[in-house]
């Protein structure tokens, strides 16, 4: 898959991408990022690419001539029409897992990182498939979401991870959040490994690993269960926690 991200700061992004499973991927041929600098489509004497708002107020706002032309190069570069152009913005759908799914079955995705106050609404409407926020807060620019984006989205495409499995079995993937892990030594600081996991028993802590990460879910994200398509084993293991939960003295 191809991913374009247009900034105003490509530099930003050379340390996560250059690193680690993003770095391999991009070697492997698996995903190709390409950083598109819009500053490099504005067309006045001084490269800029924001002015003052309409109707006044403080700071800037980025104009849509050089936004139009990028996305434009971008979409030129290649063919596909499989693609989505995701404006990063705080006002946005708030970005899951199910959307970085969805994104990863595409061939190009544009990713588009605002700065200043945002960008003109002209654009927005025009050339905008999705709008993305990465959560409640506002950053100073689009650059650290579209960072996050990709790296979600990424690690989803076919071959990517090193085991088929490994994303799999994620938090938010089957719709519960995952269970503990444990790895070397057996015993640290008086806490040991539940013997479960040195059984070598595969369906036994299968079933563990299943348990733990619904209490896990019900515990921290009870909001996840209501999408989740539950089994009989899930409910019964449920069932049983709501008994325990009824024995208690709560007075
Ligand atoms: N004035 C805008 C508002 O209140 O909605 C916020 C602009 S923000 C300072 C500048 C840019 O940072 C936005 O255009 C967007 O690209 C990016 N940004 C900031 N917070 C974000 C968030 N939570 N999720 C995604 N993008 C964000």
């Amino acid at each position: 898959m191809r991913i374009d991200i247009l900034t105003l700061f490509p530099e930003m992004f050379a340390g996560p991408f250059s690193t680690s499973i993003m770095k391999r991927a991009q070697e492997r041929g698996l995903i190709e990022i390409n950083l598109i600098n819009i500053r490099d489509f504005s067309t006045n004497k001084h490269h800029t690419v924001d002015d003052t708002p309409y109707g006044g107020g403080a700071g800037m706002v980025m104009g849509p001539e050089a936004l139009y032309s990028a996305v434009l190069h971008a979409t030129r570069l290649t063919g596909h029409a499989n693609r989505r152009v995701a404006l990063m913005s705080p006002q946005g759908r708030p970005f899951n897992q199910a959307m970085a799914l969805d994104m990863a079955r595409r061939d190009n995705l544009i990713l588009v990182c605002g700065h200043y106050e945002g960008i003109d609404e002209r654009f927005r409407e025009d050339m905008v498939t999705d709008e993305i926020s990465i959560g409640d807060y506002v950053l100073t620019g689009g650059e650290l979401p579209a960072m996050v984006v990709a790296d979600a989205v990424a690690r989803l495409v076919p071959g990517v991870l090193g085991e088929a499995s490994s994303a799999k079995e994620d938090s938010f993937q089957a719709g519960l959040l995952e269970y503990p892990q444990y790895t070397r030594p057996r015993e640290y600081q008086g806490q040991a490994v539940p013997d479960v996991l040195l059984s070598g028993h595969h369906e036994e802590i299968r079933k563990w690993r299943r348990r733990q990460s619904l209490l896990r879910t019900l515990g921290r994200r009870p909001d996840l269960l209501v999408n989740v398509e539950l089994t009989g084993e899930d409910k019964q293991i449920l069932k049983g926690v709501m008994t325990d939960l009824q024995q208690l003295d709560l007075r």
